[in-house]
């Protein structure tokens, strides 16, 4: 029996070049071993008749070798292994390039279990290069459901899995339980031995279920256990009382009235303000539901506090947008706002950074400069930032030692569900703002293929000939990306937009652009001097160009719902008509059904319960936009009912054991610390 920590190298057959190639992998200990769960299974486990494999995809067929296999050389350095093998159904000719070896591994008149592609070659049925088992021993890589590991080089398939079976061999019996018992059979939640048992080798396909739910439950639950105290101790945390104020004053100053679900979520945020603790709060919109606004009263309620605030955009050109509108919103009260910014001069830098130390200012907007060391705040309450914002450890004791324990805001324009809310921001306080400003125009959106190109093109001339401005959107190129699969780059695309509208002003922007440069791009954008911006995804982020009203989406297959979403909310933002098409040339039925769900409504919530419901939420753990630790269940997928108990088990645990002391819970106590250590830069 060995220890968990045991180094792979240990194992035999795994020698020094193994081990490293398991290293490269992120697999050093027998514990890493055998948490590398497959990137998915074969189904090897039917044996199919030779006469009705179906062409083209991998098969298991049980047959007896007819005739003695062949050796022959074709070329120096290549040689050839022949055979006829039959059963009931036919027969089936097999070829091995450069396994001399099976010539005296197979033998005539016995039976073997093959596992290939079937092709037909001149009316006949071929194999090439099958693996095979005597079917007395059979079972190992044919007969049964086979993991596919990701492989790095120096290892293939087989020599993971012996590996992995080693592994499970000598240490399966010490693997501790995470989950609490009663937890674990309230869930009907397979045990541990079991799981990791079942997860690499199943048997069939209900127990490898079992085992997947198990394992994605846990590593929900002890996200979820992480989350909750975090919760619990910030909660805790002494924070600056405000003395509350009648907002009512605030709201009559707008030009029009708030809407029900701002009055709500600014109504739960100043509670929480006045209530001596320090806020940690979430305030959740679609786009253009009035965040910024929301944010503004609260600024406001600090001002007549006597405090002032701080507003931190994750770009310059948003810093300058945000400046624009919080000043207009406040400055009719009086408020003092500021902008401090990296690119700003020397002197206005240190202007700015004078009158903040002396509590000169009740707001200042800016980018993280607003953080950088020598910048001293005078009576800060309220720290306001974006979702890619939330903070990390390292930035919260920088802010914390900037003097008091400011309030801290957190708005995000992503919709999601709120189960998966109650997940990703579980250390978080959640309000919702889950309407639009009365008077909102729709934005038509349309699904169409590349049988549409000349009318597209029409009419993005007609709209840019009407005086507004064009975003085309393309996805991402991956460098790993299989090179039959035809995307746009944007690039390209940009190039080719610019050939055929020579009289308009065509730009680009992408992911691997400096941040000035694209800075400058998007401000050229604003400023109305381009006419078409052709972008990967990179626009997402909330800039607003109210005379932008076309938004195409390339490869729209290419994009989770939500996303789009996102994408179109670019649009729709002035008095202008706005529309967006997706183009796509997948005419799946799963892609059109999608699609279809955008042209059909508007409403970001549901969108992404949608999108949760067709994907998963693979997508959303995937995305990484949320700063949480990189998850193992967006690759094994994730279903939302164990979300939503992995949720709800957690927070019945802390209740009964807020600091996870009992004896019983000391092994997943360790487990949530490790996952604070492991993130402790990124995750809040
Ligand atoms: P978000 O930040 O959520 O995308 P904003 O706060 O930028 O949305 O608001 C979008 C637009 O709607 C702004 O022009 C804002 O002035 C306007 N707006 C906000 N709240 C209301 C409201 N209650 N009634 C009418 N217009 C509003
Ligand atoms: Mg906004």
């Amino acid at each position: 029996m060995a220890d968990l920590n045991t180094p792979v190298r240990y194992l035999k057959g795994i020698g020094e070049k193994k081990a490293l190639a398991l290293n490269k992998l992120g697999v050093f200990s027998l514990y890493d071993l055998i948490s590398f769960f497959p990137r998915k299974y074969e189904d090897r486990s039917r044996i199919c008749p030779i006469a009705a494999a179906p062409e083209g995809e991998g098969v298991c067929i049980r047959a007896m070798v007819a005739d003695v296999p062949r050796l022959s050389r074709i070329r120096l350095g290549m040689d050839l292994v022949k055979l006829r093998a039959v059963d009931d159904s036919g027969s089936v000719d097999i070829t091995f390039f450069n396994q001399s070896y099976a010539k005296d591994n197979l033998h005539r008149g016995e039976s073997y279990n093959f596992f290939g592609r079937m092709e037909f070659k001149g009316g006949r049925r071929c194999m090439a290069n099958p693996v095979y088992e005597p079917v007395e021993r059979a079972g190992q890589v044919t007969g049964r459901i086979v993991p596919v590991y990701r492989l790095s080089s120096g290892l293939n398939q087989r020599s993971i899995m012996q590996a992995v079976r080693q592994g499970l061999d000598c240490c399966l019996e010490t693997l501790p339980d995470a989950l609490p018992e009663d937890v674990r059979r309230r869930c009907r939640l397979a045990q541990v031995r079991y799981a990791y048992e079942n997860i690499h080798f199943p048997p069939d396909f209900e127990a490898l279920e079992l085992a997947r739910r198990r394992l994605i439950f846990e590593e929900l639950f002890v996200l979820s256990c992480a989350l909750g105290s975090m919760h619990r101790q910030r909660s805790r945390d002494e924070g600056i009382r405000l003395r509350p104020v009648d907002m009512d004053r605030f709201w009559a100053s707008l030009p029009f009235r708030p809407t029900q679900a701002q009055l709500r979520a600014v109504g739960q945020a100043a509670e929480d303000m006045c209530s001596g603790a320090v806020m940690n709060r979430l305030i959740q919109g679609d786009v253009g539901s009035g965040k910024t606004l929301a944010a503004a009263a609260l600024i406001w309620l600090c001002a007549e506090n006597g405090y002032m605030s701080a507003f931190m955009a994750p770009t310059e050109i948003l810093a300058q947008q945000h400046y624009d509108t919080l000043s207009s919103m406040l400055s009719p009260f009086g408020l003092r706002v500021g902008k401090l910014t990296g690119s700003m001069g020397a002197r206005e830098k240190r202007l700015i950074k004078a009158q903040l130390q002396k509590g000169e200012l009740d707001l200042i907007i800016g980018t993280h400069a607003l953080f950088s060391q020598d910048v001293e705040y005078s009576k800060l309450a309220l720290v306001v930032t974006d979702e890619q914002h939330r903070f990390g450890v390292n930035q919260r004791s920088a802010l914390i030692s900037k003097g008091g324990r400011p309030h801290v805001l957190v708005m995000s324009a992503t919709p999601i569900p709120r189960t998966l809310a109650l997940i990703i921001y579980g250390d978080l306080d959640i309000s919702v703002i889950d309407q639009l400003p009365p008077g909102r125009q729709k934005v038509d959106t349309f699904a169409v293929d590349e049988s549409y190109r000349a009318r597209l093109n029409g009419f993005i001339r007609k709209q840019v000939q009407e005086g507004r401005q064009v975003f085309v959107v393309c996805p991402m190129v991956e460098e790993n990306e299989e090179l039959n699969i035809k995307l746009k780059s944007a690039q390209e695309h940009a190039a080719q937009l610019s050939a055929l509208f020579p009289d308009m002003k065509v730009a680009c922007i992408h992911g691997k652009m400096k941040a000035k440069d694209k800075d400058d791009t998007m401000s050229a954008f604003v400023a109305g001097d381009i006419q078409i911006l052709v972008a990967t995804t990179v626009i997402e982020v909330g800039v607003d160009v109210p005379n932008a009203s076309l938004m195409i989406v390339e490869n729209a297959d290419r994009f989770g719902l939500s996303q789009l979403h996102q994408l179109r909310g670019r649009v729709g933002r002035g008095q202008h008509k706005s529309y967006c098409i997706l183009v796509s040339d997948n005419d799946s039925p799963e892609v059109k059904s999608r699609l279809n769900i955008m042209c059909k409504t508007g409403d970001g919530f549901k969108i992404s319960e949608e999108d949760l419901r067709l994907r998963g939420p693979g997508d959303f753990f995937g995305s990484r936009q949320h700063g949480l630790p990189e998850m193992h269940v967006a690759d094994l997928g994730a279903d939302v009912n164990v979300l939503q108990q992995a949720q709800e088990e957690s927070r019945r645990l802390l209740e009964s054991d807020p600091g996870l002391q009992l004896p019983e819970h000391r092994i997943l106590r360790d487990k949530v610390e490790q996952l604070y250590k492991a993130n402790s830069a990124g995750f809040n």
